[in-house]
């Protein structure tokens, strides 16, 4: 048996301090999940389960890259996120034991093409479109849960050209990783590779060609990207 075309690459991160790459193979992201956020998106907080949605691994893209500006929209927004990689596999994982399938953390963009997401939502259609573009999830290196510990709090700011757009503190979110890991695996099993992006803090915008993209999560390396 053989393939009847070559096999893709399969989308990877580099881990920090190694000559690793991490092979990446699902990517689910939790929606609305700080509580000023869902007051500009036009929610309230009021804690109710948290919602996931999911891109394709190939929307991963790397450190540095320049991105350029997707087709079918003229609205597109960044949201910086602390991404967590799961290392172990396990399904209806419990809260308290969630941390033993943390590998580590990085930061990563959910790029969104904003207007075909507020049309998706008003006529109760998919994010597909509107979230799992090509690209549209870039991400700095990983590091592991050995070398930052598990991460509860610091900063999480996104700068566009210099400026500060996003800032909040990632002790904010309304779900927590952990409580994150127990619901998202009651749902899919989990498996060594997949990414979680956790939700993003206030202050989404609009991004344009030549913007250029600085994330930071405190402990981990920043994410640069140029929209070109
Ligand atoms: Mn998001």
């Amino acid at each position: 048996m053989s393939y009847v075309f070559p096999i893709h690459d399969i989308p990877v991160l580099s881990v920090k301090g190694t000559k690793d790459v991490f092979p990446v193979h699902r990517i689910y992201c939790v929606g609305q999940n700080y509580s000023e956020h869902m007051y500009e998106m036009g929610s309230n907080p009021e804690r109710d389960a948290p919602f996931f949605f999911s891109k394709p691994a190939d929307a991963i893209c790397h450190q540095n890259s320049k991105i350029l500006y997707p087709p079918m929209t003229n609205n597109l927004h960044h949201e910086i996120e602390l991404v967590v990689a799961i290392g172990k596999r396990g399904e209806k994982i419990a809260k308290s034991d969630a941390y033993n399938y943390v590998f580590g953390y990085t930061v990563g963009l959910d790029l969104t093409r904003r207007d075909l997401q507020k049309e998706a939502k008003k006529k109760g259609r998919p994010w597909d479109v509107s979230k799992g573009f090509d690209k549209s999830a870039p991400c700095s290196v990983l590091h592991k849960v050995d070398e930052v510990g598990y991460l509860e709090k610091g900063l999480i700011t996104l700068k566009v050209n210099g400026e500060i757009r996003q800032q909040g503190d990632i002790s904010e979110m309304i779900w927590s990783v952990p409580e994150i890991i127990s619901i998202l695996s009651g749902f899919f099993e989990l498996f060594p590779g997949d990414l979680i992006f956790t939700g993003t803090p206030s202050g989404v915008g609009q991004i344009n060609r030549g913007d250029k993209l600085e994330g930071v999560v405190e402990k981990l390396t920043k994410l640069e990207i140029k929209i070109v």
